[in-house]
């Protein structure tokens, strides 16, 4: 007799998506160093050798001297981040498609006691230094939220990166209006593999106050980690997280899995490999009809326009794939992406477009 298939019976693997990289497991890399912080016991709460040791670890990869926290996810890494760089009476600068403001449910708001978001139009979701200055200067009277952060995504939400001079540029500006950059990085490891440069060159040495680095997407099973370059801007920063359910008691599980990925080069190997996914895709539609990309395609996303029959035609041979971002297909990458089902993709998209 057949078996109920359920994606719980150990039998039933379903065929991998792409519809988020959260879609994929725990990378070899990652759980080992899980299993390794496992043998035996350790003090809690941060106090243990493998969280001081992967603190060291992002001291050396970021090439400064910078405070490190650890938080479960990056809606709570973004917000205490944001939080620590505002009073209750600030403004946020964000992209109209962030993160932070459509997909994290109030939580900036929250944890800073009310700063507000301010949404400004972004060019493929990359913030511009024009739009910054014009919304900071449009309003400077005591009605309005004092602009105070500018937040951006790098990369993107769709799928694009800011390169180092972007960067710069943008904190040159921000930085002559007396403001803070943090960078939300759920993907920075996908931007650092794509821009083939140094970490540091796309953080503080760019300008970037504070980074919120994924390794959730990166491969890990959970977990951020908040690296603040501007240590004085991490002052009591241990009670934010503490006072928001975020300073774990066995610590050293968020912490262990990223020396694991720093020092196998996991973390960019992971993201050179779903970058590389999204270019085959981009590569086996060249020319075809019928389909076009939204974005240009620069980390390890791909979002096609097509028409509604099409999208279709592809949820009905059995894809998922989200079409909340700009209604276009995203078609998203990780770690594990099999280069074979990302071929059994572009077949089927080329056959229902044909
Ligand atoms: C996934 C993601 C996050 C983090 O989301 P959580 O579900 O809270 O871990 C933050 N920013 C961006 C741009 C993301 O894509």
């Amino acid at each position: 007799m057949d078996q109920p298939h359920s994606p719980l019976s150990s039998t039933a693997i379903p065929d991998e998506q792409f519809a988020s990289d959260n879609y994929a497991g725990i990378c070899p890399e990652a759980m080992s160093a899980m299993e390794a912080a496992n043998r035996g016991s350790a003090p809690s709460y941060g106090e243990d050798p493998w969280t001081a040791k992967a603190a060291g670890l992002f001291r050396e990869l970021f090439e400064t001297d910078c405070e490190i926290f650890f938080a479960f996810n990056g809606t709570a890494a973004n917000s205490l981040a944001l939080s620590a760089l505002c009073q209750s009476y600030h403004g946020v600068i964000c992209a109209a498609s962030s993160h932070v403001e459509t997909d994290e449910c109030g939580a900036p708001e929250f944890f800073s006691n009310g700063s507000k978001l301010l949404t400004i139009a972004s060019e493929n979701g990359k913030i511009l230094p024009e739009a910054v200055r014009e919304l900071a200067l449009r309003r400077t009277d005591i009605h309005f939220p004092k602009p105070k952060v500018v937040t951006l995504s790098q990369s993107t939400e769709t799928g694009c990166v800011y390169s180092a001079d972007e960067l710069s540029a943008l904190s040159a500006t921000i930085r002559e209006l007396g403001m803070h950059l943090h960078m939300d990085g759920a993907r920075f490891s996908n931007a650092c593999a794509s821009l083939r440069c140094s970490p540091a060159e796309i953080t503080w040495k760019a300008g970037v106050d504070v980074l919120c680095f994924g390794g959730t997407k990166n491969g890990m099973a959970v977990g951020e980690a908040i690296v603040f370059f501007k240590k004085e801007l991490a002052v009591d920063f241990e009670y934010r997280c503490k006072q928001a359910g975020q300073l774990a008691s066995k610590m050293r599980f968020l912490a262990a899995p990223w020396i694991g990925m720093f020092e196998s080069g996991a973390w960019l190997r992971n993201a050179a490999h779903a970058n590389a996914c999204a270019q085959h895709l981009l590569s086996r539609l060249r020319g075809a009809k019928g389909v076009e990309t939204l974005f240009p395609v620069q980390a390890n996303t791909v979002f096609l326009k097509a028409a509604p029959s099409t999208l279709q035609a592809l949820r009905d041979r059995g894809w998922h794939f989200y079409t909340f971002i700009g209604g276009g297909a995203r078609f998203m990458f990780s770690w594990n992406s099999s280069i074979a089902r990302v071929d059994q993709l572009a077949d089927d998209i080329l056959d229902v477009t044909r």
